[in-house]
C-alpha cells in the first residue's frame, strides 16, 4: 500500500519502511517534490498531527500519516511540549536549547519527563485515526551522547543507564514514542482490507 509520510524528514521514512518490514510502500514530501509544508498552529501533538495529515490528503489524494511529536518535562510546566520545535528560538542550536534547560533543571527534585508522539492516518476524510506512543524518563543531569537529534542528549527513558543519544538508532527506535506510535498504525493496518500486501 501506498502511503505518504508528511515530512521533509527522510529518516522518519526509512523508520517507517523498516518497522512495517518493506510491506508499506512509504513516500514523503520531498519525494512528490512538494516543498511547502503545513503551519502547525495546533494547541496539541493530536491537533497538529491531524491538521498536517489532512493538508497532505487534500493535496494528493494519497493515504497519509503524519506525526507530531515533543518532550513534556514535569518541572517546566510540561514545556517543551507541543513547542519542542520552537522552544527557545527555532534558530537556537540543540546543544545550547538542552544546556539551558539543564540550568532550569539544576535545583528540582523531580526530573521527570516524557517524549511523546502522535501518528495520524488518514485513509480518506471520513477515516481518519490518531495513534499515541509515550516514553517516560529523565532529564539527565548532563548532556550525553551524540547521536540522534534534538532533545536526545538529555533524555533518560526509563529502566535505562544511557540517553538516546547514546543508543544507536535501532535501540532507539525500539524504545522511542515514535516506534511505538508507527507499530500502532502499522498494525492498524494490518487490520483491515486496505492493506495489500
Ligand atoms: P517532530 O514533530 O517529530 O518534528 O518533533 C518536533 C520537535 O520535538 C523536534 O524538533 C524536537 O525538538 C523534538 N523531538 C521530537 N522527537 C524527538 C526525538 O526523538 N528526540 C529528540 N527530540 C525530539
Amino acid at each position: 500500500m501506498k502511503l505518504l509520510l508528511a515530512t521533509q524528514n527522510p529518516n522518519k521514512v526509512i523508520e517507517l519502511n523498516r518497522l512495517s518490514h518493506n510491506q508499506l510502500d512509504v513516500v514523503s514530501l520531498h519525494d512528490l517534490n512538494i516543498v511547502e509544508d503545513v503551519e502547525e498552529t495546533g494547541k496539541s501533538f493530536e491537533e497538529n498531527a491531524r491538521l498536517k495529515a489532512l493538508w497532505a490528503y487534500q493535496k494528493t489524494g494519497i493515504p497519509c500519516i503524519a506525526d507530531d511529536s515533543g518532550l513534556e518535562i514535569t518541572a517546566l510546566n510540561h514545556e517543551p511540549g507541543v513547542y519542542s520545535a520552537r522552544y527557545l528560538g527555532v534558530d537556537t542550536p540543540y546543544a545550547i536549547k538542552n544546556q539551558i534547560i539543564l540550568e532550569r533543571m539544576q535545583n528540582q527534585l523531580d526530573r521527570s519527563a516524557r517524549f511523546i508522539s502522535v501518528v495520524c492516518l488518514v485513509l480518506n476524510e471520513r477515516d481518519v485515526h490518531c495513534f499515541e506512543g509515550v516514553m517516560s524518563g529523565s532529564i539527565a543531569f548532563e548532556a550525553k551522547g551524540s547521536n540522534g537529534f534534538g532533545y536526545d542528549p538529555i533524555f533518560l527513558p526509563e529502566n535505562h543507564a544511557l540517553t538516546y543519544a547514546e543508543m544507536d538508532i535501532n535501540t532507539k527506535n525500539t524504545l522511542s514514542h515514535r516506534g511505538q506510535a508507527f507499530r500502532k498504525v502499522i498494525a492498524y493496518l494490518e487490520s483491515r482490507a486496505e492493506y495489500e500486501k
